[in-house]
């Protein structure tokens, strides 16, 4: 970009960052008015994390009605608050906006074309199984990155810019406090792009352990991340522009096979009627509570560590290859019949796997002392046979002794999905001060803005909601934008 040509560009919205939010954001602006959209996208493609992602929450969709799916946004509002316990961390405001906005959103792509996979499962009344599946029940044709691919093509189309290995640096605010530009920086040079309107939307922060450190107090480097790491400019470009932020985010987290080389194996640990141990050779919680990933990743935070093991006999590793791994809600049990070949790869090439007959050795390679390790697997063995754990509660169907050598044991600790936050906003999705001001013509959407959620992810009434939030909340804060250039 020569330096002439810099000192001309300027646009009626500027939206950084062309990801799940971005994109949606840039396109409602220009159809609510917006003349000249600008998109920056720091990296070579355009879509974020949102180009990984499969499905989307919704509630009072077209296609939830048309399956005759019973699922009412103020019931649905209503039971996300109660879940979040009116946390301190939550504006009601927002999640309304959110949940309101959550079926018009899916009309507005399948006008685009967009069509969405629906199955007999998704027919079920959410009262008589609020679980995700039905819940969700959103996934588009192809997942979503052709959703993206075709969102980014109608922004083209309609004339919004979208410069790609361009960076927003900066938010330049006037004499009056109001947006006025951005610094903006392509190929090392830095440009300003005169706007009276910007919207913020670059994501999360995983791959900065600084910030992660900073606003997760159970942080440790141990966690696994996925994908796309992403730095979170954002927060400094809010703040930077007088921002306010949360102290602390939201990690969406799930237990996940962080240390084996084979991902595949992440259902392993999911089995309810394996048993999990800690570093010390201890159970510490009831298994079968394992679908709910956030809760188990909780578990596993407080362990020593933070790590666990997946212990299974061969008679359940032969169960699972005959019947398929268990999922609760889920209509198929996807049968894996490779496993125990999976498995003895993972020990040959050095995975965090170890299977043997021989409990004491098992107990070594964990690192537990090998009689409190028998002493919890003799235990365990006899609540079994009593039909009744004692510690916790695991569900009868789901206790089965271990004593079918060799044993299997997985390491496994806590995956990372998304953060959620800090930036403070309000429910027009404009970035608010530390008086609660919002920012004349700032806005944030996307996982980078917080309020929406406390301190985990509302995984049974709101699932897909990181994505599904981040594409509803750029449509709100595009709509807005274009409404605060048009009232200027
Ligand atoms: C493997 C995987 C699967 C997932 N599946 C689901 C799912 O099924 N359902 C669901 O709801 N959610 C899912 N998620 C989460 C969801 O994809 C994200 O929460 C969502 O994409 C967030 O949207 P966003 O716009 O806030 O951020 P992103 O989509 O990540 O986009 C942020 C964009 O900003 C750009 N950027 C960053 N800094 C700058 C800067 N300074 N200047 C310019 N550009 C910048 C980034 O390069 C990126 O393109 C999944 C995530 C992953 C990783």
């Amino acid at each position: 970009m020569g330096e002439t040509q810099m000192k001309n560009i300027e646009a009626d919205v500027v939206v950084i960052g062309a990801g799940g939010a971005g994109i949606p954001a840039a396109l409602s602006a220009v159809e609510n008015g917006a003349e000249s959209v600008i998109v920056l996208e720091k990296r070579k493609t355009v879509g974020g994390n949102a180009v990984f992602a499969n499905g989307i929450f919704a509630c009072e969709s077209l296609i939830q009605r048309r399956a005759m799916i019973d699922a009412p946004k103020d019931e649905i509002y209503k039971k996300a608050m109660a879940w979040h316990r009116y946390s301190s961390r939550i504006n009601p405001r927002i999640l309304r906006a959110y949940i309101n906005k959550s079926g018009d959103t899916i009309s507005w792509l399948m006008k685009r074309g967009i069509e969405f996979e629906i199955g007999a499962q998704w027919r079920l009344n959410y009262h008589q199984n609020p679980c995700w599946h039905v819940i969700k029940g959103h996934t588009p044709l192809g997942r979503f990155a052709p959703v993206v691919k075709s969102l980014t093509d109608e922004c083209r189309e309609k004339g919004v810019q979208i410069l790609l290995e361009t960076t927003g640096e900066k938010v330049l605010r006037g004499s009056e406090g109001e947006v006025v530009g951005v610094i903006a920086v392509q190929d090392g040079q830095k440009f300003e792009i005169k706007t009276k309107s910007v919207i913020i939307t670059t994501g999360g922060f995983m791959g900065n352990k600084e910030l992660l450190n900073k606003f997760f107090p159970f942080y440790d480097e141990s966690f696994g991340g996925l994908v796309v790491p992403h730095e979170g400019d954002g927060i400094q470009l809010a703040a930077e522009a007088g921002g306010a932020l949360d102290d602390v985010a939201t990690l969406v987290r799930e237990h996940g096979l962080t240390f084996t080389k084979d991902h595949s194996l992440g259902q392993a640990a999911r089995q309810p009627n394996a048993i999990w141990v800690n570093k010390k050779g201890q159970r510490f919680l009831d298994e079968a509570s394992a679908e709910q990933s956030q809760i188990c990743s909780n578990a596993i935070i407080r362990q020593p560590g933070k790590v666990a093991y997946a212990v299974y006999d061969e008679q359940m590793i032969e169960e699972v290859m005959e019947k398929g791994w268990f999922l609760p809600h889920a209509p198929i049990r996807p049968i894996p019949s490779d496993l125990k070949e999976i498995l003895q790869n993972e020990v040959a090439n050095g995975g965090e796997v170890k299977i043997s007959d021989n409990w004491d050795e098992i107990a070594r390679w964990i690192g537990a002392e090998p009689n409190v390790l028998k002493a919890t697997i003799t235990e365990y063995n006899s609540f079994c046979d009593h039909g009744y754990d004692e510690d916790f509660v695991k569900e009868r169907r789901f206790l089965a002794p271990l004593c079918k050598a060799p044993y299997y044991v997985i390491k496994f600790g806590v995956l990372l999905i998304e953060t959620i936050g800090p930036v403070r906003i309000n429910h027009n999705m404009e970035i608010i001060d530390k008086n609660d001001d919002p920012i004349p013509g700032l806005y944030a959407a996307g996982v980078l803005s917080g309020g929406w959620l406390s301190d985990d992810y509302c995984g049974e009434y709101l699932f897909g909601s990181a994505l599904s939030y981040s594409v509803n909340s750029g449509r709100i804060a595009g709509e807005n934008a274009s409404l605060y250039i048009k009232e200027k």
